[in-house]
C-alpha cells in the first residue's frame, strides 16, 4: 500500500504521480518493458482493499471487495528517496485514469509487481522504440537507460503537438513525433506510416513496440512480414484496445 507523495503535470495529457510508503523498500524494476499492477481505490481518497497471494492466486479476504487492477510502467524507482514515479495518460474515461486525475498528496494506491522483467540487452547498435503516450513513460525510461555506444530511433504518435515531452539520454536518438488525424483517414494510421517511412541503419538492432492493439498489431506486420525483421528481434505489446477495458496483449 502506498502514498501520494507529489503530483507533477507533465503536458496536458500526463501526469506524474510520485508515491511512496514503507512498502515500497526493496522495489525492483530491472527492465524499462516491466509493468506493475495498479489496485485502483474505488474513488480518489478511499482505501483500496489489497489481496494478499494464496495458494489459488489472489484473495481479497479483507472487507470482500475487488479493486480495478490496472497495468503501468514503473518510470523512475529511487531508493534513496523511496520514491516511485507513476506516467499516467490522462483524458479518457477509466477508474485509473479517473483515480490520476483526481490524486493528491496523502491519497493511496495499490501496487503489486513486476513479477518478472524481460530484459533486452543494451548492446545492440541501434534501438528502434515505437509506441503511442502510454509507452512514452517506458520509452523514456529506455532512453535514459541506454548507454552512449548505441544509437536509438523513436517514433511516438500523439493526438496532439501540445503533448509532447523533452526526452533525454546519452546515446544518439532521433525522435519523430507523428499526430494521429482527429478524422480517420485511409490507409494506414499515423504511427504504421511513419515505421513504412523509417530506414533501418546498418548492424545489428532491437525494436521494441506498445500502444493501441490495431496500431502496435499493424506496425509488427509491417516489420516482420514486409520488412523482413527477425520476430526474435521484436517485443510487441498492446497497452491499450479501442472500446475495451484493462487489455495487455503481446504479439511474440
Ligand atoms: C505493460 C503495460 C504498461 C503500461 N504503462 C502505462 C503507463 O506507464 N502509463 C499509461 O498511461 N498507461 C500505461 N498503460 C496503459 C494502461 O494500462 C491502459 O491505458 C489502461 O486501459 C488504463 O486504464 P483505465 O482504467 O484508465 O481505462 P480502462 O477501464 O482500461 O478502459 C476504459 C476505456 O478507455 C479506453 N482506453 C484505455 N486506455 C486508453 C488510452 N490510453 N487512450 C484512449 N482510450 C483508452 C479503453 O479502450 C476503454 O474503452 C500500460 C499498459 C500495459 C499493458
Amino acid at each position: 500500500m502506498l502514498e501520494v507523495k507529489r503530483v507533477t503535470e507533465l503536458s496536458p495529457s500526463m501526469r506524474r504521480i510520485t508515491l511512496t510508503g514503507e512498502d515500497l523498500a526493496g522495489f525492483h524494476s530491472a527492465s524499462f518493458d516491466d509493468h506493475i499492477k495498479l489496485f485502483v481505490p474505488e474513488r480518489a481518497g478511499a482505501v483500496p482493499n489489497l489481496p494478499t497471494l494464496g495458494e489459488k492466486g489472489l484473495d481479497f479476504a479483507g472487507d470482500g471487495s475487488r479493486p480495478e487492477m490496472r497495468d503501468y510502467t514503473p518510470r523512475r524507482y529511487d531508493p534513496q528517496s523511496n520514491e516511485l514515479d507513476i506516467d499516467f495518460v490522462l483524458q479518457h474515461a477509466g477508474p485509473a485514469t479517473e483515480w490520476a486525475t483526481h490524486a493528491e498528496p496523502g491519497h493511496k494506491l495499490g501496487i503489486a509487481g513486476p513479477r518478472g522483467s524481460f530484459v533486452i540487452p543494451t548492446g545492440f547498435d541501434w534501438h528502434l522504440l515505437i509506441g503511442d503516450e502510454t509507452a512514452l513513460p517506458a520509452i523514456a525510461r529506455r532512453l535514459e537507460e541506454l548507454p552512449a555506444s548505441t544509437r536509438a530511433m523513436v517514433i511516438i504518435k500523439t493526438n496532439s503537438e501540445q503533448v509532447r515531452i523533452a526526452l533525454h539520454g546519452q546515446c544518439a536518438v532521433d525522435v519523430r513525433w507523428v499526430t494521429e488525424p482527429a478524422t480517420p483517414q485511409d490507409g494506414p494510421g499515423a504511427l504504421e506510416a511513419a515505421v513504412r517511412e523509417l530506414s533501418l541503419p546498418e548492424g545489428e538492432g532491437f525494436v521494441w513496440a506498445a500502444g493501441e492493439y490495431s496500431d502496435i498489431r499493424a506496425v509488427r506486420q509491417y516489420l516482420s512480414s514486409e520488412l523482413g525483421v527477425d520476430k526474435g528481434r521484436i517485443r510487441a505489446a498492446s497497452y491499450w484496445r479501442q472500446a475495451q477495458a484493462n487489455s495487455h496483449e503481446h504479439f511474440d
